[in-house]
């Protein structure tokens, strides 16, 4: 039997999309192309946009003798739209059950825990999710109602398996969940002392984590991303709104100030990092003068990196009860003035790097050249082919919005 899976969706769906194919491997299914593939598992996200909307042209073309499986973080509205098109629809947060639920799949053996089922990870980096499902309920996000209340994952389990990733070879670690910083609600170990364990194993590898949330973040971890050599000088702090008024419609218990001033001290400790962040435009309510105050932070903020999105409203979430008064031609056009806005400032940020060494991870590498990362993140060009998952440096040289070009520093 063959499987193909199907991912749509952030990085928290990508692992558990490996821990499902995982899952298919144990039992002796063998992953294939889709057209190949007995079974076709869709792995679907509603958290921004719906995913009807995302997946109908797709499953549409799918001959109707394979068996089609619907997962992932989708909606109960979404579900029931689906229904009829799938053979089977299973929640992520069952995983673990889901051998007992499909008859047809009852050679698949379960995990005692969502946490425990492994993922299925190709080098150089693995994903290790720290926490799973928020508390914070943002008005227009869909993740409390589809992967449930938070739950951390005990210290030691993490541990043991960061430390086996890196011993086999693993480079860069990313430690996951919907919102790390409030890892363990606070209680010891804390998400910063998570950070220090990890970064205390032994080993040339690097650590990244996402997603943060500005109401938890603290100096202490601050302290930590300075003080632990293997947490890259990488951050993603989703913003979201520049206007006080959209943050409170939104449930963003934050305001600019407070943000600006993790900002600064987060440069002053940190120099050089590159940030990025996450912005919707179009909330409901949203001014022409809201969204002139998001253009300005992001100007004066400049970003290495953003992720603009168009607000759409979400079944089931708070932000549904108001009115979705902004029109999508005028959600396009405000996405498009912050992206001349970024590009701008990312063109500034990577210009900055001309003329510096740098650390990188190769990605991906062809006889004539490597892509990579550096620490911060930037995608790294460099001429010629190299060892994919092994670290390299090289002398940035030249530099765009999108990523630098370097050349490479043999024997330093
Ligand atoms: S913090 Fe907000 S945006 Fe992030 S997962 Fe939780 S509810 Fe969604």
């Amino acid at each position: 039997m063959k499987y193909h899976i199907v991912t749509y969706g952030c990085q928290m769906n990508k692992n558990d999309s490996r821990r499902i194919m995982h899952l298919f491997d144990l039992s002796g299914f063998v992953e294939a192309s889709e057209e190949e593939a007995d079974f076709i598992i869709v792995n679907a996200c509603s958290v921004r946009g719906r995913v009807v909307d995302k997946i109908r042209g797709k499953i549409n073309n799918i001959p109707k003798e394979k068996t089609l499986i619907l997962t992932g973080c989708v909606l109960e509205s979404d579900m029931k739209e689906m229904r009829e098109k799938f053979d089977y629809i299973l929640k992520i947060k069952n995983l673990h059950q889901w051998h007992k639920k499909i008859k047809q799949l009852k050679k698949i053996t379960g995990g005692k825990d969502y946490f425990q089922i492994e993922a299925k990870r190709e080098k150089p980096t693995a994903h290790v999710p720290v926490m799973t499902g928020c508390d914070n309920f943002c008005s227009y996000c869909a993740v409390p109602y589809v992967r449930g209340r938070e739950r951390s994952r005990p210290a030691e389990e993490i541990i043991s398996e960061t430390s086996e990733l890196v011993e086999k070879g693993f480079k860069e670690i990313w430690l996951l969940g919907q919102n790390v910083n409030s890892y363990n609600k606070g209680k010891k170990p804390d998400f910063p002392d998570l950070l220090e364990k990890v970064n205390n194993l032994k080993g040339d590898f690097w650590i990244r984590f996402t997603s943060s949330h500005p109401k938890d973040f603290s100096d202490k971890l601050i302290e930590k991303m300075k003080n632990c050599e293997k947490v890259t000088d990488y951050l993603n702090l989703p913003l979201q709104s520049g206007d006080d008024e959209m943050l409170k419609k939104m449930n963003r218990p934050y305001n600019i100030e407070q943000y600006r001033k993790i900002v600064d001290k987060i440069r002053k400790e940190i120099p050089g990092i590159t940030l990025s962040t996450d912005i919707i435009v179009g909330f409901p309510g949203e001014t022409k003068k809201a969204f002139l105050n998001t253009k300005k932070i992001l100007k004066e903020i400049r970003f290495d990196m953003a992720y603009i999105a168009r607000y759409s409203p979400r079944p089931e979430t708070k932000a549904t009860q108001m009115e979705d008064n902004i029109t999508d031609k005028e959600k396009k056009e405000r996405a498009k003035e912050l992206t001349a806005v970024l590009k701008k400032t990312a063109l500034e940020k990577n210009r900055s790097k001309l003329g510096k060494k740098v650390r990188f991870l190769a990605y991906d590498s062809g006889k004539k050249s490597t892509t990579g990362k550096t620490e911060g993140y930037k995608t790294i060009k460099v001429e010629g082919g190299l060892k994919e998952g092994e670290f390299y440096k090289a002398e940035v040289v030249e530099a765009t919005s999108f990523g630098l070009k370097g050349k490479l520093i043999k024997n330093d």
